[in-house]
C-alpha cells in the first residue's frame, strides 16, 4: 500500500509510553528496514502518579529516562521532549508552532499521531475515555502537518530560523476506531513488549498482557499472530509548494 518513498518518520505522542502501547512494534519494523524514526513527546509525564509522595519534577525526569530507553529498544535515538504540563494539554497555536518547527527541521515523509477524532474507545469487554491530552496533541499535530508545515506565510518566525516549508505525504493514526491498515509485528513483538516494560513507573505485567491481547486481536484481522492497527491518510505531493520553493 506504500505509495511514497519513506526514509524519515516522526512519531508525535502526548505522553511517555503512548508510542509503546500503539506503535512501537511498527516502528521496530521500520527501523529494521533502514528508516530513520524520531519521537516527539509533548508533555512531561508528570501526572503519571496518584502517589502524594511522588514529586512531579522527579517523576518527569524518571519518565524521560524511561522513554529514551524504550525508544532505544526499537532503534530510535532521536527523542525530543516539549515538556508541556501533563494532564492539562490544549491544542494551542504555541504547541502547533513547536510541532511545525520540528516537522520542518526533520522533514519526515510520514508522521504518526493518535487519532484526534477518538473520544470514546470500546473493545471486547472494555470501555475507556480517551485522554484529552491525546486528542490535544493529535489536533495540534494534524494542523501542524497541514496547513502549517507546508505554508510559507504561517509562522514567519520559523522562516527566520531557516526552516523552510515541508509537505508531509502520509499521516498514520493510532488509537483509532477506524483502522484500515494493520502492520504485522509478529517478528518484533517481544521487542515491543520490552520497550513497553521500560516504562517501569507506569507499566506492570498486567498492562503488558493487555497489550499482548490487543495486538493478538489486531493480528486476527490480517491472519498473523500480532499486529498494530492504524488509520492511514496519504496525500498527493503538493506541487505548487514545491515549485514555489526558493532556489
Ligand atoms: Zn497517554
Amino acid at each position: 500500500m506504500q505509495q511514497h518513498d519513506v526514509s524519515r518518520v516522526l512519531v508525535i505522542a502526548a505522553h511517555p509510553d503512548d508510542i509503546e502501547f500503539g506503535a512501537a512494534g511498527t516502528v521496530a519494523t521500520w527501523t529494521r528496514a533502514g528508516i530513520d524514526v524520531a519521537y516527539c513527546i509533548v508533555t512531561d509525564g508528570s501526572a503519571g502518579s496518584n502517589d502524594p509522595g511522588v514529586s512531579s519534577s522527579h517523576l518527569a525526569e524518571i519518565r524521560r529516562q524511561e522513554q529514551i530507553e524504550a525508544a532505544a529498544c526499537v532503534g530510535v535515538s532521536d527523542v525530543r521532549f516539549l515538556d508541556y504540563q501533563d494532564g492539562v494539554l490544549q491544542p494551542t497555536i504555541e504547541l502547533r508552532r513547536d510541532l511545525t518547527r520540528l516537522i520542518r527541521e526533520l522533514r519526515p515523509q510520514r508522521v504518526v499521531i493518535s487519532d484526534p477524532t477518538t473520544v470514546l474507545v470500546s473493545g471486547d469487554g472494555f470501555h475507556y475515555i480517551n485522554h484529552p491530552d491525546h486528542r490535544a496533541a493529535a489536533e495540534a499535530a494534524l494542523y501542524a502537518i497541514f496547513p502549517s508545515a507546508e505554508s510559507r506565510p504561517i509562522f514567519p518566525e520559523l522562516l527566520a530560523e531557516g526552516l523552510e516549508p515541508h509537505h508531509v505525504n502520509e499521516v498514520w493514526m493510532t488509537l483509532t476506531n477506524q483502522p484500515d491498515v494493520f502492520v504485522d509485528i509478529t517478528d518484533v513483538h517481544e521487542i515491543k513488549l520490552n520497550a513497553l516494560l521500560c516504562h517501569r513507573s507506569q507499566i506492570d505485567q498486567q498492562a503488558a498482557r493487555f497489550v499482548r491481547e490487543a495486538d493478538r486481536r489486531a493480528g486476527e484481522q490480517i491472519s498473523v499472530q500480532y499486529a498494530e492497527p492504524f488509520r492511514v491518510m496519504t496525500f498527493y505531493p503538493e506541487q505548487p509548494a514545491e515549485s514555489s520553493m526558493p532556489s
